[in-house]
Formats: structure tokens, C-alpha cells, sequence
């Protein structure tokens, strides 16, 4: 771990000109702002007749797990729900549809803001939090990283349609996760609807309605003409009392990051979902790769929040850096522990991808695929928000055939950097920007090391130009 000599002399509580003088005796000639190895700090700690602890990074990993709650501590908190389904059976239609019930109820006055999650309050006084991320991607991206974010599954399934391909994907997602699924047959109100056929073909996926003797729970919806949508939120919440979901409120907040991006005038900015703790303006929090400190809550209203309680969504502003969907969320107790983890997590994070790296130009990559050599297209790929980041890994992904096949070597919210360039160089990767520019050091980097940087700001035209690379097709921009 590599440190300044002004950080040293703060550990050891001593003044930072004390070591530079200790350093000088040693016979080495330092500033206060000059990096030392690990080594050097080690003679100047044993000068000072400090004891040395060094730190393993699992060590600096491990301090910072969220703490243990005993069952006495834990109080109930609100379900967490992702809504999936087949492409136009409605998730979209349903989640706005529940939106539109709060809004018109006027607890928080007007409009709301897409921020990744909302919450909604029933009749009963019950919340519920959605996750208002349609679609699987970000559902398994948030699973293949540890992230268990999602209490219930409600599966819409269009009546007039039926069981589909993304319907019994998301069944296996849903079931992969533990987590009970709700079916709501939608477009009840359609002429060709049949829902008992819904219900029978799902039967063939072991997903047995109780009218056929089974126990999953079922309710017929119509989002558009806003049918049932109340049955609907009265199973989510009878559902989640046989859950019993609880977590404890009164600690430091931990939770998961459900999107986040770089915003004009608010820097980086992330939606996190609180799992344990409550979260409070001015904590310190570690954050995937990055750390911050809050500087304000916002609900999906808008409003600012003092404190954000377990499954309350919310954006959080203050992070240095965007993190990635799935990352977690810690409160940590010091600003030096946050950076100290977020160093060491994002060093990894290098040293890993610098791993999978391969070696090649475009260029080579290109007539290697022509000549059916090349079995993968390294590519990486920034974005301004996660959501279309995530958009182009999934349609990255479907395109890969036996044939090619699209290695994201990394796929990140932000600006182009010159780590990226570096990482695009060692794998001979194309970066595709979407709606992201490189700064100063990344073009002068992609210029020097010949990495073809490409720019777009409508997702098919990206697309369409990946698969022409991935064909073999396209020539490298000059
Ligand atoms: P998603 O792809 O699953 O998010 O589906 P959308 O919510 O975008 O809906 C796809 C289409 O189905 C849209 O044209 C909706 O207006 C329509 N739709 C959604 N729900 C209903 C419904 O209950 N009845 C009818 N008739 N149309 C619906």
C-alpha cells in the first residue's frame, strides 16, 4: 500500500515535517506530498519507534461487513419488488400504473422522477418499494454480483400472449434467487385475453394456481384501464407478511446501489436501496470502487430527505466517483477508511482486469475475424447512465454467436479515462462511448497507443456498428 508522507505522519500522529527530517537522516529526500513504498514507511514507522501493522487487504475488507444484527434489534420493513416479464406484456405499464396510484394520492405532491425505485404507500398505511428497472438485465447483473436486492417477483404475463420465452427466463431467474413470484395475468381487458390459458401453460414450469390446486398466488390485471391493480398490491403485501421481512434500523446504514450516473451541476450520483441502518446526510460511505460523503438524500419526488430507513430507495449525492449497479453501500466510521477500502477495492479491480488482458490492434482483430481466426471481440464500453450502459451489454451479449463472441473487458458509468485506454491497449479492445468523451490524457493515450475510440449518442447506431466489427466487417475510423 502505497502512502504520502503527510498521510504517514498522520497515522503515527506526528508532524509531517518531523518525517521529512527523519526521512532526511535516512538519507532520503521527500516532500510532504511525495508517495512512499511500503518498505521506506516501514523504516520511518520503526524511526519514530512506532509498532508496525501492516494491513493485509482483506484485513482493510473485512472491517468494514455491515454488523451483525440479534433478532431483538430487527423490526419490520417494507417488501422490495422487481416486476418481470416477457418484452410487452407490460412491466413498464404496471409499474407506472402503481406510480400513478401515489401521485394521485398527493402524499409527496406531483411528479415523480425515474431514480431507479419508488416506494408506494397502500391504504392500509403498508409500504412497498418497486424496483423500477424493467427487464432481466439488470435483475442477473445485480444477482452476478452478490446483490440480493429483490424480496418478491411479480411476473406480468399478457393474457392475450401468454406464457413466452422471457416468461419462463424470468421464472428461473426468480426461483434461482428464492424469491416467491407473483403472477399478474395483464391485458385482462383485451378481446382475444384468455387467462386461463396463462394458467395453464404454466403449469408446464411447475407454477401450479390455486384453482388448479397448487398455492401460487395469481391475479388478473388490466395496467391500462388500471383494473385489479389494488388485489395486486393486496397480494404483494399478504405475500410479504408471510415473509416477515425485517432488518434493523437504529445501526450505520449498509445497502445496494440500484443505478447511478454522472449528472450536470451534481456530479456523480447513485439511487441506493437501504437493506439494514438508516442512512443520514454527512455520513461516510464506501461505495464499490469509490466512497463519498452524503451531501443530500432525494426521494423519488424529489424532496430532500434527513434519513433513509431499510428498503427506502434514494439518491444519494456526495459520491467521488460514479459506482456501478450492484455495487454496496457501507457506512464506514472515517474518510480515511473509506478511501483507505475504495483504494484497495479499485486496485483489484485493475489488477483483474490487466489479467484478462490480450494483445492486438482493430486492425488485426478485424482480418483475424475475416479469416474466421478470432473467436472474441474484446470490446469496453463507457456510458452516461447505467441504464444504457447495461442496455448495450445486453445486446452486446445477444449478438455473440458460436463464431464471435463480444469479451466486455468493462462496462462503466463515466467519461473515458486513461485507465481505460490503458486496459482497451493491453486487449487490443475497441471503446465504445455512448454519449461519453475521453478527457485530455485518454485522447492523447488512444492517440499514442493506436486505441480506436468510437462515439455515439443513439443506442442502434452502436449496436449496428459492434456487429458489423463483430462480422468482420467494419473498417477502423481513421
Ligand atoms: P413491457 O415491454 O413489458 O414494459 O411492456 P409495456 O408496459 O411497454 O407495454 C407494451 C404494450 O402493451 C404497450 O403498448 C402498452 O400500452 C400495452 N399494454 C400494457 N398493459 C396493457 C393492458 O392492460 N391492456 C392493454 N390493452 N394494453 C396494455
Amino acid at each position: 500500500e502505497a502512502l504520502t508522507v503527510g498521510e504517514l505522519a498522520n497515522r503515527m500522529a506526528v508532524r509531517g515535517g518531523d518525517v521529512v527530517k527523519a526521512m532526511m537522516k535516512m538519507g532520503v529526500m521527500a516532500t510532504i506530498n511525495q508517495t512512499i513504498d511500503a518498505d521506506t514507511a516501514e523504516l520511518v514507522i520503526e524511526e519514530f519507534g512506532h509498532r508496525i501493522k501492516r494491513v493485509s487487504e482483506t484485513d482493510v475488507e473485512d472491517a468494514i461487513v455491515p454488523p451483525q444484527d440479534v433478532d431483538a434489534d430487527l423490526k419490520p420493513r417494507p417488501a422490495v419488488v422487481t416486476v418481470m416479464g416477457h418484452v410487452d406484456h407490460g412491466k413498464t405499464s404496471v409499474l407506472d400504473a402503481l406510480r400513478k396510484t401515489e401521485v394521485v394520492r398527493g402524499e409527496a405532491g406531483g411528479i415523480t422522477q425515474h431514480i431507479g425505485a419508488y416506494q408506494v404507500t397502500t391504504d392500509n398505511g403498508q409500504k412497498i418499494t418497486f424496483l423500477d428497472t424493467p427487464g432481466h438485465a439488470a435483475f442477473t447483473s445485480m444477482r452476478s454480483r452478490g446483490a440480493k436486492v429483490t424480496d418478491i417477483v411479480v411476473l406480468v404475463v399478457a393474457a392475450d400472449d401468454s406464457v413466452m420465452p422471457q416468461t419462463v427466463e424470468a421464472i428461473h431467474h426468480a426461483q434461482a434467487a428464492g424469491a416467491p413470484i407473483i403472477i399478474a395475468v395483464n391485458k385482462i381487458d383485451k378481446p382475444d385475453a384468455d387467462p386461463s390459458r396463462v394458467k395453464q401453460d404454466l403449469l408446464q414450469h411447475n407454477i401450479v394456481v390455486e384453482e388448479m390446486g397448487g398455492e401460487q398466488l395469481v391475479v388478473e390485471i388490466s395496467a391500462l384501464k388500471g383494473t385489479n391493480l389494488d388485489s395486486l398490491v393486496e397480494t404483494i403485501v399478504l405475500q410479504a407478511e408471510l415473509m416477515d421481512l425485517k432488518a434493523n434500523p437504529d445501526r450505520t446504514a449498509n445497502g445496494t446501489v440500484i443505478e447511478a450516473q454522472l449528472e450536470q451541476g451534481r456530479g456523480a450520483v447513485a439511487t441506493v436501496l437501504v437493506q439494514g441502518g438508516t442512512l443520514k446526510v454527512g455520513d461516510i460511505f464506501v461505495s464499490g470502487a469509490t466512497w463519498g460523503r452524503v451531501r443530500a438524500l432525494v426521494d423519488e419526488h424529489g424532496a430532500r430527505l434527513d434519513a433513509a430507513e431499510p428498503s427506502r430507495p434514494v439518491e444519494v449525492l456526495g459520491y467521488q466517483d460514479a459506482p456501478s449497479a450492484g455495487d454496496d453501500f457501507i457506512v464506514v466510521d472515517s474518510e480515511s477508511r473509506a478511501r483507505e477500502v475504495a483504494e484497495v477495492r479499485a486496485r483489484r479491480m485493475k489488477n483483474h482486469l490487466a489479467s484478462q488482458g490480450g494483445r492486438g490492434t482493430l486492425e488485426q482483430m478485424l482480418s483475424a475475424i475475416k479469416e474466421g481466426q478470432a473467436a472474441e471481440v474484446p470490446i469496453l464500453i463507457k456510458g452516461d447512465v447505467q441504464g444504457s450502459v447495461e442496455a448495450i451489454v445486453a445486446s452486446a451479449e445477444k449478438m455473440s454467436t458460436d463464431e464471435v463472441k463480444a469479451r466486455i473487458l468493462h462496462a462503466g458509468v463515466g467519461g473515458i479515462t486513461e485507465t481505460d485506454v490503458t486496459l482497451a491497449k493491453s486487449a487490443g479492445a475497441v471503446i465504445f462511448g455512448f454519449n461519453a468523451r475521453p478527457n485530455k490524457q485518454a485522447r492523447e493515450a488512444a492517440e499514442r497507443d493506436g486505441v480506436d475510440i468510437r462515439y455515439y449518442n443513439v443506442i442502434y447506431e452502436l449496436t449496428d456498428d459492434l456487429k458489423a466489427i463483430m462480422s468482420g466487417l467494419l473498417e477502423p475510423e481513421a
